[in-house]
């Protein structure tokens, strides 16, 4: 409005001030007359409309890319609003994405700068692409926290249709969403580990790090799986604990494991009387079975470390 009023006026002023000149002195070519002729016509009054036509568009034009750099800036700003209050969310490029199993991935990603875990330890996760960024799922950390990377590995299930599902997708360069770190289960002491399925993720990382620091000691592990095709690195923990860990197939009987569901007696066998802890992480059905078989068997509530998915 403000650049209209001035070039209005602008336009005036000549107009104005040719319009003052005394026209009954007499000039060479007689009074001022703007409009008698065609040199006249566009000296003082075309010449002026088009600079100032023109003056008026670079100003509008100017104006709109002030605008434009204004709500870049403001939105940027927000954005980084908006990320501080985000819980701490952290976006990471993806380093490697592969198969651990048929139906599980290992994804490695980027670590932010300052990011801290203890082994066990989880966070949320969402797939950084339209649509899905706010559809969090909680993985554990399978690397360790001084690694200078980040590990997951994480069971797919492509029945849900889910995040999980959309994982299958996702290729090295994407990215992830990290958020918060949390997690109940983490290392309080030598015991028994019973994990079912992708459980064991917690595990992995309470292994790594006890393997690392030389302090396997006297832990045992009991796997829990449907077939051989599903346990997830199978060399890996058995390198990790030698003899101490035994695998239990639900739905394949082999010559070379244990063959059914978990039991009381099955726990039995593990037991010592030093007052040592049981680690669960499973599916819900599981760990219900597992926890009651750990109270009739007399283990005292604060020596089970549990974490439910
Ligand atoms: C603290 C914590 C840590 C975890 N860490 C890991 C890990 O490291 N690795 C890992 O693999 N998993 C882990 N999980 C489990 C993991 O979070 C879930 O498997 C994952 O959220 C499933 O995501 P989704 O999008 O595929 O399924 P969702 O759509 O989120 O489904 C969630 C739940 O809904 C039910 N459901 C949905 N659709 C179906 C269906 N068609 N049939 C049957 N049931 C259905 C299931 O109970 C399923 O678990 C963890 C869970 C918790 C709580």
């Amino acid at each position: 409005m403000r650049t209209i009023l001035i070039s209005l006026l602008t336009f005036m002023f000549p107009l104005w001030a040719f319009a003052q000149r005394p026209t009954s002195v007499p000039y060479d070519d007689g009074p001022l007359n703007v409009f008698e002729s065609v040199e006249s016509i566009i000296f003082y009054i075309v010449i002026p409309i088009v600079i100032i036509t023109l003056y008026v568009i670079w100003r509008i034009r100017r104006r709109n890319e002030k605008k434009r750099e204004g709500g870049k800036y403001k939105s940027e700003n927000a954005s980084k609003k908006t990320d501080n209050k985000m819980d701490n969310k952290h976006v990471v490029q993806i380093r490697s994405i592969d198969h651990v199993t048929h139906d599980t991935l290992r994804v490695v990603t980027e670590k932010p700068a300052g990011y801290t875990f203890s082994p066990g330890q989880a966070t949320d996760i969402a797939i950084n692409k339209n649509g899905w960024q706010n559809e969090r799922r909680p993985f554990t950390f399978t690397s360790l926290p001084g690694d200078p990377y980040l590990e997951f590995i994480i069971k797919t299930y492509p029945e849900h249709d889910g995040a999980t599902d959309k994982l299958l997708e996702v290729k090295e360069g994407d990215e992830l969403i990290l958020h918060e770190v949390f997690g109940a289960i983490t290392y309080k002491g030598e015991g028994v580990f019973i994990a079912g399925g992708a459980g064991i993720t917690p595990f992995i990382s309470i292994f790594r790090d006890l393997s690392k620091k030389n302090k396997i000691g006297n832990n045992f592990l009991i796997f829990a799986n449907k077939t051989t095709a599903d346990i997830i690195l199978k060399d890996e923990l058995e390198s990790l604990l030698s003899d101490s860990v035994v695998h239990i197939l639900s739905e394949e009987e082999t010559e070379e494991y244990e063959y059914g569901l978990i039991s009381k007696d099955f726990i039995k066998d593990f037991m010592e009387d030093d007052g040592q802890y049981f680690y669960i992480c499973g599916p819900p059905a599981m760990m219900d079975a597992v926890e009651s078989q750990l109270s009739e068997l007399d283990v005292a509530k604060d020596k089970i470390v549990k974490e439910s998915w």
